[in-house]
């Protein structure tokens, strides 16, 4: 599990700045869940060889009898799901008495806490630091979060203690046992029920022994002489009876176990229908890159009415992700949960595929005779060449000329014959375009 940093500090004094610092790189993910989250913001960064999570925590207004409650609502949450807390001042404004308040809070919760001055740009930071001594929280580090000044050096002093990650852990992805299938949704959906289905009753209990509270976990297993890795987030022990306490959702392992997977089967439930916190799930999916599996579970006893109903709104509002194969299942009674294993396979197939620069050259060249790009400053857009950039998802990379221009309409045409033609089922494609004029 990467360490997860939280920023926490009063609205203003540059948190979303120095979030969008850590997080631009280009494996980047942002991942904005209003509705899961209540204004909390996702997003991973890296620092050579240490990935790490950063959560963003909206803002603490200055409202005294408001504090309290903000603090429960967004930053607990997110102290909480932290291994590192980021107590971000801002030099210019000086010590406030929100930021006192907010550093009382801080000092009851055991989270290691750095207090990081903002916005030191174009002042002495040994002066624009003095004053926040006051807050009792020892050393201050000073940095100016748009110009990038101290940044990294903070960073790489927080994540000291955490160790390096080897090539194979930095790209789970890769792994080389068997494909990685992990399997998300919001909580009730049934995750559990279809992981143990999935899994078959005996592996279950192998399972009780293992499980940390926070790591996703990782199950090898076999279906018909085929290796498989199951990355659970849903806790897949058995609830053994109505008072133990279901595990907790954590966004910040349903985040991992997406990167981390190689399909990522999306449950949703039939009983309730489409809610928000589906859709950011799911845009989160689409977002990472993965090779997707969407599988409509509880569809047992359920009437004519309803699965038409649930058929349409899915038709309606995950057209977007209309690539991906849909299955309706019962993970209660096992119906249809078989035929999901074909779904996966072809998803991971299609996500992994490699095509030579000659195929997909011949592709390209045949696309832009049967569609023209069209003109810009009276030059025709000029497709060269088309080469593959990289796989799950997979990447094409196409050169030619004015490819800046090109419009969307022509990328979605490019797309969908690509797809097509190469019989890319259940898996993002991503294109890049490069320019020699
Ligand atoms: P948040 O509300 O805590 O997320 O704060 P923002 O990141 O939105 O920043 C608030 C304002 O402070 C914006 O206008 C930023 O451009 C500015 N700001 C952020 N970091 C710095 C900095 O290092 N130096 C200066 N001078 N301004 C900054
Ligand atoms: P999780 O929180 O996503 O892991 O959901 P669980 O697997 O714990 O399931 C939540 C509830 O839905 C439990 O009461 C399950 O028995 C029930 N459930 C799960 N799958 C099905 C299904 O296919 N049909 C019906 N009717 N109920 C289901």
């Amino acid at each position: 599990m990467n360490p997860v940093i939280a920023l926490v500090g009063r609205p203003n004094v540059g948190k979303s700045t120095l979030f969008n610092q850590l997080t631009r790189s280009r494996d980047a993910i942002v991942a904005d869940f209003p509705g899961l989250t209540r204004d909390r913001q996702y997003g991973n960064g890296q620092l050579g060889n240490k990935p790490f999570t950063v959560i963003d925590t909206g803002g603490i207004t200055g409202d005294e009898q408001g504090i309290d409650a903000a603090m429960a609502e967004q930053s607990l949450l997110a102290i909480d799901e932290a291994d590192i807390v980021l107590f971000l001042v801002d030099a210019r404004a000086g010590l406030t008495p929100t930021d006192m308040s907010i550093a009382n809070h801080l000092r009851i919760n055991r989270k290691k806490t750095w207090l990081v001055v903002n916005k030191v740009d174009g002042l002495q930071e040994d002066i624009a630091t003095a004053e926040f001594h006051e807050l009792g929280l020892g050393e201050t580090w000073p940095i100016a979060a748009s110009h990038g000044r101290n940044v990294t050096q903070l960073i790489d002093i927080v994540l000291a203690p955490f160790p390096e990650l080897s090539e194979e852990e930095m790209h789970p992805e890769l792994d080389q046992r068997g494909i990685r299938i992990g399997v998300v949704g919001r909580p009730n959906v049934g995750k559990s029920t279809l992981v143990n289905r999935l899994l078959g009753e005996d592996r279950v209990v192998v399972f009780d022994k293992a499980g940390t509270t926070r790591d996703a976990i990782e199950i090898p297993f076999e279906r018909r002489g085929k290796p498989y890795v199951l990355v659970d987030t849903a806790g897949i022990r058995r609830r053994k009876n109505v008072t133990e306490i279901a595990e907790k959702f954590s966004i910040v392992k349903t985040l991992e176990a997406i990167k981390s997977c190689n399909v990522a089967v999306m449950v949703l439930d039939a009983r309730t229908g489409l809610v928000e916190q589906d859709l950011h799930l799911l845009d989160y999916v689409l977002t990472s890159g993965r090779a997707l599996v969407l599988a409509v579970n509880k569809w047992d006893g359920l009437e004519a009415e309803a699965k038409e109903k649930m058929r349409a709104e899915i038709k309606r509002r995950l057209g977007f992700a209309d690539y991906a194969d849909l299955h309706f299942i019962s993970a209660l009674h096992g119906t249809a949960v078989g035929d999901l294993y074909p779904s996966i396979e072809r998803a991971y197939a299609s996500a992994t595929a490699r095509w030579s620069t000659n195929r997909l050259t011949t592709l390209l060249q045949d696309a832009v005779r049967e569609h023209q790009p069209p003109m810009v400053n009276s030059r025709r857009i000029k497709l060269r060449m088309a080469h593959q950039g990289g796989s799950n998802p997979p990447i094409i990379v196409v050169h030619g000329n004015q490819t800046n221009s090109l419009p969307e309409a022509y990328k979605r045409y490019l797309t969908n014959t690509f797809r097509k033609v190469l019989k890319v089922k259940g898996t993002p494609i991503r294109f890049e375009f490069r320019s020699g004029s």
